[in-house]
């Protein structure tokens, strides 16, 4: 299937690991010319050389997304490589302190939504009239299964991630005429550093593997994942590869589960 990605331009966030990473990857090899972009340039650079890619058709530049300069910076170098963006994938994100609601301070929410819902607001306040000017644009959030199961362990990320859809389906009302669709994608438990480190921190508490914590993980905290495993980024990179489709014309205002059935409800 032709995604249709050839000549578009994709900005995504948080690319240089994990789910983000895995997105760039996909968006270039299905034809896009890709700007990632994350907190740390050398660690961003390093992840570009892994890639592989066209002259001209990828790009990295850092951006720390809690700092509206940092993000008007962001803006200027994406325009100055590559002009106007088609899409937006916003994949940046920290899960923020665990500990029941008594046990977190403010600071610990401020620094959460900071982050997962604000600099998702700041780089789009700065990219959408990119976004809208073309009459084609796709906007996709990484939210997350804890935003319709919150655990009480991690609410300032359940709530985060709860909020970035609701503000995602607000925007699917205003901008689906131009052309401007959104959607959200909602990943439970993928393998990448932000889980691996959640494992670490169990395994050392039980005095456990990495594997054996998640495996524990699995059958106490997340009995719904059907298929019993941590997901790869890139099966959540597919489906966000697809909302910033041609292919996805008709989607909009949805959240897509890749989750393996970790959410309880229907
Ligand atoms: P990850 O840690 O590999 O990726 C998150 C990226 O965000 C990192 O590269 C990090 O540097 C970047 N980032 C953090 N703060 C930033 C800032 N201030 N400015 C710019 N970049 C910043 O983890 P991941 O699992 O690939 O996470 C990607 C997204 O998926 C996140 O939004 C996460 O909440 C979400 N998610 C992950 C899982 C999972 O199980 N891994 C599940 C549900 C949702």
């Amino acid at each position: 299937m032709d995604l249709g990605l050839q000549g578009r331009t994709a900005l995504v966030t948080g690319a240089d690991s994990g789910i983000g990473l895995a997105t760039v990857k996909l968006l270039l090899a299905e034809g896009a010319t890709v700007v990632m972009s994350d907190i740390d340039q050398q660690a961003l650079e390093a992840a570009a050389t892994t890639l592989d890619a066209q002259e001209g058709r990828l790009h990295a530049f850092a951006a720390d997304i809690t700092s509206t300069s940092s993000v008007k910076a962001l803006k200027e170098q994406v325009f100055d490589a590559v002009g106007e963006i088609d899409i937006l994938v916003q994949g940046a994100g920290i899960h923020g302190p665990d500990g029941l609601f008594h046990e977190i301070d403010e600071e610990g929410w401020q620094q959460t939504l900071d982050v997962n819902l604000m600099g998702h607001v700041r780089v789009l306040q700065a990219f959408l009239s990119d976004l809208r000017s073309g009459g084609w644009g796709r906007l996709v959030f990484v939210s997350s299964e804890d935003a319709v199961q919150p655990y009480d362990d991690e609410l300032p990320y359940c709530a985060s991630k709860a909020a970035i859809l609701s503000v995602a389906r607000g925007l699917s009302r205003t901008y689906a005429k131009e052309g401007l669709l959104v959607n959200t994608v909602s990943p439970a438990f993928i393998a990448t550093p932000m889980t691996d480190e959640m494992m670490d921190k169990l395994a050392k508490q039980r005095s456990i593997s990495r594997d054996e914590a998640i495996q524990a993980f699995l059958e106490e905290e997340r009995p719904f994942m059907e298929l019993g495993r941590r997901g790869e980024p890139e099966e959540v990179a597919a489906v966000i590869t697809f909302l910033c489709s041609d292919r996805a014309s008709f989607v909009n205002g949805a959240n897509y589960r890749v989750d393996s059935g970790a959410v309880a409800t229907i």
